[in-house]
């Protein structure tokens, strides 16, 4: 089997972005794959082509010396632009031995470690004051639980670098948001907080979260910017809840100090930013020598989402996956694009069983939402 072409897939839907590509073989095969910095998309477009030339002729069953290829030999770093580029690729080279074999791509990765996968539902906050933005995280965490959700994560970011909609409330107006949250969902539904990188230094988040055990929260996501490694193993020294954080790192390196030195309880890699489900394994072997926990993100089309479910059932350390049933979503694309290769029933992620990532392309909607 070898590798013939590579297409390439802009889609736009008002400022909604994604980037999917497919990778043809010479025995009529082809795969799947997404990248996870769409915004990014003329950049990664050229090093998707720049890669092309190298792999035409190859073996997609050498995945991992293909990966290796790619990786090296570009004269710098691979960065976000080629990790995203390699990780759309890798995905679709999984996918292309899962059809050739006929077998989900999970079994091909080793087995299922677990019979489902538990989904925490994205509550997805609306509104600019802060009345608005409570009351409508409250009818989503309702919507949520009645939905048989037995986890959800919720964006509470009313200030930082990625305020919501230009707000800026104080922290107190987060600790209240997060109290009524709670409320709505009972004790019984697992919360995870995201609160978007919004302080400087641990010293200032701690001020604030060492408040928030009462609201047994599973999981704080990004409390401080990724970087600042210190401040990281500060925070799971002393915050009352575990700390995620890695959503935009890329390789297995980046993952390494995250854990080692961020002492990081949980990592939250991007199959489509990461290096995709080859090196998205290596981050998960890191996890499971520091006995942490991994919980991919995940916010693009069903492509990326059912890569990451095949990596999430093949994953010992992986409790969750995020996931919204798509006509919850607001997002066009991730509504239309593909459908998934799994089922969701009574609130989890059931075992794949189709051959590859086993996700459906939408014809029309390819046709209807790529861009020049
Ligand atoms: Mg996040």
């Amino acid at each position: 089997m070898k590798i013939t072409e590579i297409k390439i897939y802009p889609l736009s839907y008002q400022e909604k972005k994604s980037l999917f590509i497919e990778v043809f073989t010479d025995n009529g095969l082809k795969g799947l794959g997404e990248v996870g910095v769409a915004r990014l998309a003329k950049s990664v477009i050229s090093a998707i082509e720049h890669l092309e030339k190298r792999l035409i002729g190859e073996d997609p069953w050498e995945s991992e010396k293909l990966w290796q290829i790619m990786f090296r030999g570009n004269f710098f770093p691979p960065g976000v632009v080629y990790s995203s580029a390699i990780s759309a690729i890798d995905m679709a080279l999984w996918d292309i031995k899962g059809k050739h074999e006929e077998k989900p791509v999970y079994e091909l990765m080793g087995g299922n470690y677990h019979e489902t996968i538990t989904p925490y539902a994205s509550l997805q906050p609306l509104g600019s004051s802060f009345e608005e933005y409570r009351d409508s995280l409250v009818e989503w965490a309702e919507r949520a639980k009645n939905l048989g959700f037995k986890a959800v994560k919720s964006e509470v970011t009313m200030n930082g670098p990625y305020a919501h909609n230009g707000m800026n409330e104080n922290d107190d107006k987060h600790t209240l948001v997060i109290e009524s949250v709670r409320k709505a969902l009972g004790s019984e539904v697992k919360l995870m907080v995201d609160v978007q990188y919004k302080w400087k230094t641990a010293e200032d988040a701690l001020r604030t979260v060492k408040d928030w055990g009462e609201f047994d929260i599973y999981f704080l996501e990004t409390p401080v910017w990724t970087d600042n490694l210190e401040d990281y193993a500060r925070m799971h020294e002393e915050a009352p809840m575990k700390i995620a954080a890695g959503e935009w790192l890329t390789t297995s390196h980046e993952f390494k100090d995250l854990i080692e030195k961020g002492k990081v309880d949980v990592a939250q890699p991007d199959i489509g930013r990461v290096g995709g489900l080859t090196e998205a394994k290596k981050v998960s072997k890191i996890v499971d020598k520091y006995e942490r926990i991994i919980v991919p993100h995940c916010w693009k089309t069903s492509i990326s989402i059912s890569a990451t479910a095949h990596f999430a059932f093949n994953t010992p350390s992986c409790k969750f996956i995020e996931y919204l049933p798509p006509q919850l979503c607001h997002e066009t694309l991730r509504k239309e694009l593909a459908n998934e290769g799994f089922e969701f029933e009574n609130g989890l992620i059931q075992l794949p069983t189709k051959s590859g990532l086993g996700v459906e392309l939408n014809n029309e909607a390819v046709k209807k939402y790529t861009v020049g």
